[in-house]
Parts: structure tokens; sequence; C-alpha cells
């Protein structure tokens, strides 16, 4: 049971204490706190400014939304889930999961909903964050774990004249169920991630389906392959199979590291999809239209069997001219056509870049750091968790975490584990805080930079993984279990230690603490 009162509605002169404060209940916040609960660590708490847990998987409920990382893999290790319907699972599936998850982890009563954090403030002094919240409370934690997801604010572009559009707008991650898109003339802008996979759903519905694109993905089959009762009762009675399947598609996905590295592979692959995309048209200028002019893996590769063949309908068209205005009831573009519309539906993905999305949420670390100044020409952290002048703040899938080819999952049991062996290590030292070595995080994100250099993702693409200048500040350019390995034990000497020094500046010893 939660250990903690719930704070009260009305500002009290002395904030809460917390150890440790999680900012966010997607799967890396909730991973953090099953992890602490299991450790007999109960003065947490979880600050999620949504109603419900989830992150992705609760906002992003749009038809077809789907994950394209295997469900046996796209779940904690630690609480598999016999009986995976599909090889790739819906939301609502996923969602359940967590849903059922939380439960059975008994986390529910430490998340404080509908808690938004606009601010986190070091005290060097007393060796705590100040955690802000936009409901004007303040707490004070000793550790803040920064788990607010990689994508979850929408990104709303600029479409000169949308504030004039007169019909229905909506964002793909907000998606509006109340609104009947039977017999409607749709607009769709952006051929991503999302789009991809709701825009053959709202087609045969649709009285005409405009597909907006600027650049094409590449996009791959997919395996729609489920699973029969026969199979589920055999990975819930024996679950070393189960275990066995998940390390078989751990492996499998592993081996897609490769073309990364050798674009040989690459474009052996891209000859492969590229001939999938003719086959699925039908028409030897509209795939010459959807086929990138990128190398595959420049940018996310996408999966769905039903994408190119949704062209064939003939109510759905691909428009590839740039939006010149857009008007009280429809789209003009460039070549100066004009499309009657009643719904624009926005599949522009996520603010991604950290320094713009936290935006409005300032974090202030040791003396001199302002998380905004010091990301200013580019977010970076040491293995995507510690930055260097924030003490005990952890993030989870921060900067160059992100994957191409494996589940993120995968990436947030590691991290989870580190942080709570940077717990371990401070506890053993008797200190009260640890900052990782600027050189550290020099040393190890110069590594980082020249891996990617020789890699698919470097190859000449624009993509979301880059920000303005060009510089990838999103992937692992490894192999996860390569990361696994690194991050399995925190390395004291990377890291300095300090004391609260209540009245006076901290201590800061490197390596070790006075
Ligand atoms: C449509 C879609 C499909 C995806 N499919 C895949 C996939 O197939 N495979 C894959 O590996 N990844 C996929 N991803 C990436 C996905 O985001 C991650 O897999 C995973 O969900 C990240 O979990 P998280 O907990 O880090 O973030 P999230 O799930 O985004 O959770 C973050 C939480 O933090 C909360 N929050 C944010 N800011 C604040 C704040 N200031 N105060 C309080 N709370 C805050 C949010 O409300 C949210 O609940 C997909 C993403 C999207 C959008």
């Amino acid at each position: 049971m939660n250990a903690l009162p719930h704070s009260p509605d009305v500002p009290s002169a002395a904030p809460e204490e917390l150890e440790l404060a999680i900012v966010g209940a997607g799967f890396g916040g909730l991973c953090m706190a099953i992890r602490l609960l299991a450790q007999g660590e109960r003065r947490f708490a979880i600050l999620e400014k949504g109603g419900e847990v989830g992150g992705t998987w609760r906002d992003n409920s749009y038809p077809g939304a789907e994950c394209d990382v295997q469900s046996h893999l796209y779940s904690y290790s630690f609480a598999g889930k016999p009986d995976w319907s599909q090889r790739y699972a819906g939301w609502r599936e996923i969602q359940q999961y967590i849903l059922e998850t939380t439960e059975r982890f008994g986390v529910r009563p430490y998340i404080r909903f509908n808690q938004q954090v606009t601010g986190l403030h070091f005290d060097p002094d007393s060796a705590r964050w100040r955690v802000i919240l936009a409901s004007g409370l303040e707490l004070r934690a000793r550790h803040v774990v920064l788990a607010t997801g990689p994508l979850h604010r929408p990104n709303l572009p600029r479409l000169p004249g949308l504030e004039r559009f007169a019909g229905k707008v909506f964002h793909s991650a907000q998606w509006d169920h109340g609104y009947d898109l039977a017999g409607k003339r749709i607009a769709s802008i952006g051929t991503g991630g999302s789009a991809i996979q709701y825009c053959p759903r709202i087609a045969p519905a649709a009285a005409q389906l405009h597909v907006f694109q600027r650049t094409p993905a590449w996009v791959i089959p997919r395996d729609v392959r489920t699973y029969g009762e026969s199979t589920k009762k055999r990975f819930r009675r024996f679950d070393v199979l189960r275990r066995l399947h998940r390390a078989r598609l751990y492996w499998t996905n592993e081996s897609r590291v490769w073309p990364i590295f050798h674009p040989a592979l690459a474009r052996g692959l891209q000859r492969l999809a590229r001939w999938n995309i003719r086959r699925a048209v039908g028409d030897e200028s509209l795939a010459r239209k959807l086929t990138p002019d990128y190398t595959i893996g420049c940018k996310r590769v996408l999966i769905s069997n039903e994408w190119y063949p949704m062209f064939r309908r003939p109510n759905v068209e691909l428009v590839t001219a740039d939006i010149r205005e857009i008007r009280e009831r429809s789209i003009v573009t460039a070549d100066g056509v004009e499309r009657p519309v009643d719904c624009i539906i926005l599949g522009t993905g996520f603010v991604v870049d950290p320094r713009i999305y936290m935006q409005g949420f300032p974090v202030t670390g040791m003396p001199g750091h302002e998380l905004a100044r010091d990301w200013q020409a580019g977010a970076e952290a040491f293995y995507g968790i510690s930055v260097t002048g924030y003490p005990n703040l952890h993030q989870l899938v921060g900067p160059n975490t992100a994957l191409g080819h494996n589940s993120i999952i995968f990436m947030i049991e590691a991290q989870v584990r580190y942080v709570m062996d940077c717990l371990r290590t401070l506890r053993e030292r008797g200190a009260d805080y640890l900052d990782v070595q600027a050189p550290a995080q020099a040393q190890f994100n110069e590594r980082i930079q020249h891996a990617l250099q020789d890699t698919v993702w470097s190859s000449g693409c624009r993509s979301w993984y880059q920000q303005a200048d060009g510089r990838n500040f999103t992937i692992w350019p490894y192999s996860t279990w390569r990361y696994w390995l690194e991050t399995r034990r925190v390395d004291a000497a990377q890291y300095r230690f300090g004391q609260a020094q209540k009245g006076t500046a901290a201590s800061h010893v490197d390596g070790h603490v006075d």
C-alpha cells in the first residue's frame, strides 16, 4: 500500500519529501516503479500528466494502431504474457497488458494522475530536487527519474490557413472516436508510422481519402500470423517454451543490425522492398512516387501489408504536391489544384527533439547548469541516462538510446537496472548524490557519433533521428546486447560523488566521497 499520503490540494509550507520522483507512467516509469517495489523501496511517487497509465498506448488509439516489434518482445522480460493474440499486437491489447501489469505489481497506489511536472531544480545544499507541478504544488526528491517518453508531444505542423478550416481537424495521437468518418472527404497529412496504419483502415468507409506525402517511407511486409489456442496453452503450461520463443525473436531482430553496418546488405533488402511496392501498387508511375530515394533503414522502416494495396482503391489519391493553402472547406496544393475536404487528419508524428519539447519545462542542475542551454548544441547524456551537472537525475529512453531494429523495452529494462545500481552505489558510498564526469560524457558521445558515421542512418536522408544540423541524437548505433553489457554495472570512476552541506556549498569529490 502507498506509504505516502497523497499531496493536499492546497500548497503547504513544507513540500513533501520523496526519495524518488518518477515523471511519466508509460512502459519506462512503470518499470522503474516495479523494480523499486521489488527492492522494498516505497518512498517514491510517479507523477503522470494524463489520467491513466500507458503513455504511448493510452494516447495512440487510432484505427489500426499496432506495435512494430513482436509482442512477446515488446513486453517486460519479468512479466511474460503467454497469450498474446498475434505476432504484433494492437494498441488495445498492449494497453490492457500495461493495465494488468500495473495492478499485478501493485504500482497504482504510487501514481498521481493529472500531475504535470513543469520544472525541476536541483538544490546542491540539501542535495534535493525541487519538483514543480502545474498545479502549483512543489515536491522535493533526492532522485528524479525522467520517463517522459520520446514520442508523446504531437507535432502540429504550421499549415498556411489551417486555423481558417471549418471542418474537423485532429492529430492521430488525439483521435476523435466520436467523429464519424463514413462518407467523408478526408485529407491525411503525412506518411509516417501512424498514417500507414490508420489510412488503410479508414479508406473503405471514406467517400474520398487524399493522402498528402512529403517523403515516402520504406514499408515492408508485416507478419500477420496469430497465435493459435494450442500455442498459447503450451506457452502457459511450459514457460520455458515462451522464453525460447522470445529469445528467438530477440536474436532474429538483432541480426537486422547487420544491414545497418553493411550497406551492401541494405541494398539487397532495398531491391526486395522496391519489387514489393511495384507488385502491391500495380501502377509504375504511382509505385515510383511511393518509392523513397534514400537507403532503406536511414529512416525507420515501417511494416504493413495494407498500405501499398490501399492505393488501388478508386477513392484513394496520393498527393505529392506541397500544400499551398488551406481554405474553409478545401486544400489547395502548389500546382493550383483545390480539393474539397470535410476532415483533416494530422499524421505528422511527434516533436522528438528534447530541446523543443522541453520548452516550458526548465531543468536546472548544479550552479551554472540549465538543460536548455547545456543542450543548445544537441541533447546528449551518458548512456542516455545521466547528464553531467544534473546529479541524481536519471533519464529513460534518453538521447541516443532509441532503436531501429529491436524492442525499446529491452533498453528500458537495462536503464532501470542501471538506475538501481546508481542507488546502490550511492548507499554503499554513503553519498547523497552522484554526477557523471564531463569527460566521461564527452568521450561516450564522441564514440557514439563516430560509430554513427558509417551506418545507414548517416547515408544522406533527413529523418526525425536527427536534429536540424544533421547530428543524430536519437539512435543507439550498436547491438542491444552491447548496451546491456556496458550498462550492467555503474563504473564509479566515471562519476563524482557529493554530500549535502545544509547551509553551505556541497562537497564535491572526484570518484569518491570525503
Ligand atoms: C504510435 C506509436 C507506435 C509505437 N510503436 C512502437 C513499437 O512498435 N516498438 C517500439 O519499440 N516503440 C514504439 N513506439 C515508441 C514508444 O514510445 C515506446 O516504445 C514506449 O512506449 C516508450 O515508453 P515510455 O514510458 O518511455 O514513454 P511513453 O509511453 O510516451 O510514456 C511517457 C509518459 O510520460 C507522461 N509525461 C510526459 N511528460 C510529462 C510531464 N511533464 N509530467 C508528467 N507526465 C509526463 C506522458 O503523459 C506519458 O504517459 C511507438 C510510439 C508511437 C507514438
